[in-house]
């Protein structure tokens, strides 16, 4: 029964969206999602089913995707009243309607401790998104480039905590990381994992699969993912057809569609890209970053 209401919720919603529901109405925390008036009463059928509450926000919200980032959008303005019939609503779900409500009033009083603590995040990475959210704003309201800042090196990062899978849906992690090797957030994925392993054990190991990626994140140009074979302590190799971006077909996906090697580590923070003839080309683009999350442990 909870493995067919997973398969329903993943109709309409991402893995992450839906895990991140099946885990409020489980009672292990409560979910904040966002979603079009059209889809309510098809998630108050799939909420009931599994004997849990949900509750709307106290208005609707605007929805702007983040250029560069697909679908994906990061800023949700509460108090933008929408003249459209479609609204957009933040949706709260709980497995006890107390819970629900509470956590509604909490974020409309902006007591951002409780409320993120109700979200399950932990205390060192709400710290971190009160002390950086304004300079966030100033970014499309993407964490990334901070939590990379926080981290301090880029390679070799555990795979629990990779976020740039959050632009593809899959990501095990609600919430931006104070830092990409934060403990907290490490046991928060993994915990996850586990739970999604009660659900369906294929979809929970292809989620931690997916985590395990060299990736390019760019604020304008798109986020791009792909498989990284061997690092020889000066390149990467790049496994042909790996290769996801937020925007295919665009200059830096084509550019990487054509890379073999991606030459990156040493501290001058040049990356420079070979292509199969042997060709280097040097990337020098501002606010961006690449990645290697490989660390299983
Ligand atoms: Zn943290």
């Amino acid at each position: 029964m909870i493995k067919d209401v997973f398969l329903k919720l993943r109709e309409r919603l991402t893995v992450t969206a839906a895990l991140e529901l099946m885990e409020a109405t489980a009672g292990r925390k409560v979910s904040r999602l966002g979603f079009s008036e059209n889809h309510i009463p098809w998630l108050d059928e799939l909420i009931s089913q599994l004997g849990a509450y949900w509750v709307p926000a106290y208005a609707p919200f605007q929805h702007t995707p983040d250029l560069g980032k697909g679908e994906w959008a990061s800023l949700a303005d509460q108090n933008s009243q929408l003249q459209s019939t479609k609204k957009s609503w933040q949706i709260f779900i709980s497995n006890s309607l107390e819970r629900a409500c509470s956590a509604r009033d909490m974020e409309s009083r902006n007591d951002e401790r409780t409320f993120g603590a109700s979200l399950g995040i932990p205390k060192c990475c709400i710290d971190f998104y009160l002390r950086e959210r304004e300079r966030a704003r100033s970014s499309q309201n993407d964490f990334t480039l901070l939590s990379a800042s926080e981290t301090g090196i880029s390679m070799g990062l555990p795979i629990w905590t990779n976020t740039l899978t959050q632009y593809f849906g899959t990501t095990l992690l609600s919430f931006a990381p104070c830092s990409y090797q934060c403990e907290a957030a490490i046991r928060y994925a993994r915990e996850r994992y586990a739970f999604a392993l009660e659900i369906d054990v294929e979809m929970a190991k292809s989620l931690v699969t997916q985590q395990k990626t060299g990736g390019f994140y760019t604020e304008f140009e798109g986020v791009h993912l792909f498989r990284l074979l061997r690092y020889d302590g000066e390149k990467f190799e790049i496994e042909s057809d790996s290769l996801k971006s937020t925007i295919p077909g665009g200059s830096l996906n084509v550019k990487l569609a054509q890379t073999r090697y991606i030459h990156a580590g040493g501290t001058s923070g040049l990356i420079e890209l070979e292509g199969q003839s042997g060709h280097l080309e040097s990337l020098a683009m501002e606010q961006s970053i690449f990645f290697d999350f490989s660390q299983e442990s």
